[in-house]
């Protein structure tokens, strides 16, 4: 389902080439259905790390998805959330094999046209900056192992550092969904965006907003993926988002949405 809330910047976007793309990794770029990057080792670890991952994410999840909580105080729980998630992932993660290794059977997979959506991206010279509150080593992978790593692609993540069997993450210095906002981007690179007539953002959850200056909002095409909640989560999207696709929506939709 398409819900077009904002047909003017979308006009003003469509058979442009002066833009860039700020998209979120988890169930954007990947299906609604997907495991989260930072699902997937615990789920080829199992055992204790599991355990210990499903306790968390059956607590944190639904809260994410609640649009009812108060914004600091979401803000709150889900920097918890993450603190406790990566010191629980650095425990169990002895090496960067383990990361390799956990896709060959993960459930994570691309959403439909984003194969070919890269690809133009990288065919017109359209920088790409994906910024993920999940993993960066294991995106990094992922997104190497679909073969869609372009050079375009400018990856902002957590990313863990490997010293003999042991891995190391500054939990003080997260990017957590709740502090995963556009001064994230290094100055470098917003010399660069800044520059652009336009900004494409897509993301699943409101939050990704965030990604881009409030300043930029006015030339910026926001599409959100709603696939879980629905029907309670509907109009708070179509509100945020000037482009809504409900319920397992493609990329080739995107692309026709945009006549690419
Ligand atoms: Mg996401």
């Amino acid at each position: 389902m398409i819900y077009i809330n904002n047909k003017n910047i979308l006009e003003e976007l469509k058979n442009k080439n002066n833009f860039c793309v700020i998209i979120d990794f988890d169930r954007t770029i990947t299906t609604g259905a997907s495991d989260a990057s930072l699902g997937i080792i615990p789920q080829f670890l199992g055992g204790e790390c599991l355990k210990e991952r499903l306790k968390n994410y059956q607590h944190y999840r639904p809260l994410e998805l609640d649009y009812t909580i108060e914004k600091e105080e979401k803000r709150r729980i889900m920097k918890e959330w993450a603190t406790k998630t990566f010191t629980i992932l650095s425990k169990y993660l002895t090496s960067e094999d383990i990361i390799v290794n956990s896709l060959k059977d993960a459930n994570m997979h691309l959403r439909k046209g984003v194969k070919e959506f890269f690809k133009e991206m990288y065919e017109n010279n359209i920088p790409v900056v994906i910024m993920s509150a999940g993993v960066g080593n294991l995106i990094k992978e992922f997104l190497k192992k679909e073969e869609v790593l372009y050079s375009n692609i400018i990856l902002i993540s957590n990313f863990f550092e490997f010293k003999g069997n042991k891995s190391y993450i500054d939990t003080e210095k997260l990017m957590a969904s709740s502090n995963k906002d556009y001064s994230k981007i290094p100055e470098d690179i917003r010399k660069i965006l800044d520059k652009k007539e336009n900004i494409l953002l897509c993301g699943d959850i409101v939050e990704d907003i965030r990604m881009i200056d409030n300043k930029q909002r006015y030339k910026t095409l926001a599409i959100g993926f709603l696939d879980h909640n629905i029907e309670d989560n509907l109009e708070i999207y179509n509100n945020n988002f000037d482009i809504v696709l409900a319920d397992n929506e493609t990329f080739d939709t995107v692309k026709e949405i945009l006549s690419f």
